[in-house]
């Protein structure tokens, strides 16, 4: 397998897990969406979920949609790496789609949980890395979602309630942002990636490359 492109001296390196949580509304979404597009090495983990599309939505990009009956045959054919349920709804990542990245030696994304990523890490054996994204506040939070027309308040005021939930699992992250501004959140977001990717237990290949150094 060839190594990343983006490695200059072309050393083979183990594909970085790269997990983003956040509660709904506090940016994620668009910090992963400018990963992507600057991100030639980074594949995305593109889940599957009970809950209908939103307008805008597109199956096979945003998640794949499907029905309980469908996700309960996956889970029983033991088709996730992690799944949970969100909202009344259930979501899981697929193993197939993570192994195929990873092995075109490509980094992953997930846009997942705190649940997910605690299970991540555990299949892991800690070898994910885990950034959570907060608010400024919750009153910007709210703002955001009110702001984005896609849900009602009743689905909003639920999505506070959990929201104050999934910031309290902050402490299962390796790293926490504040997204006070988005550019900056994701300068930062970037530089997290590109810091654990020469990580010394990442970099698989560079052994040889020290070999001849001090040959
Ligand atoms: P939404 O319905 O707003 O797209 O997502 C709701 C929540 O579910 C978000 O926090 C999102 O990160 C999380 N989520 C999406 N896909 C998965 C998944 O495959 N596994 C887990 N554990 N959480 C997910």
């Amino acid at each position: 397998m060839d190594a990343p492109d983006s490695d200059p001296h072309g050393f083979k390196r183990r594909g970085v897990l790269f997990v983003l949580s956040s509660p709904s509304g506090a940016g994620k979404s668009t910090i992963a969406r400018a990963l992507l597009a600057d991100e030639p090495e980074l594949g995305m983990s593109v889940s599957y979920t009970t809950r209908p599309p939103r307008p805008g939505e597109v199956d096979g990009v945003d998640y794949h949609f499907v029905d309980l009956e469908t996700f309960r045959e996956m889970v029983a054919n033991h088709e996730f790496l992690e799944w949970a349920h969100v909202f009344g709804h259930r979501y899981g990542t697929p193993k197939a789609q993570v192994w195929s990245v990873l092995e075109q030696g490509r980094d992953i994304l997930f846009d997942i949980d705190w649940q997910g990523a605690q299970q991540l890490h555990q299949l892991a054996g800690g070898d994910v890395v885990r950034v959570f994204i907060l608010p400024p506040s919750m009153a910007i939070l709210r703002q955001r979602l009110i702001d984005r027309r896609t849900d009602t308040m009743e689905v909003i005021e639920a999505r506070m309630d959990r929201a104050a939930n999934e910031v309290s699992h902050w402490d299962g992250y390796d790293y926490v942002l504040v997204n006070d501004n988005v550019q900056r959140c994701f300068e930062c977001v970037k530089t997290i990636l590109a810091a654990e990717r020469l990580k010394r237990s990442r970099q698989t290949g560079i052994i040889g490359f020290i070999r001849k150094l001090i040959r």
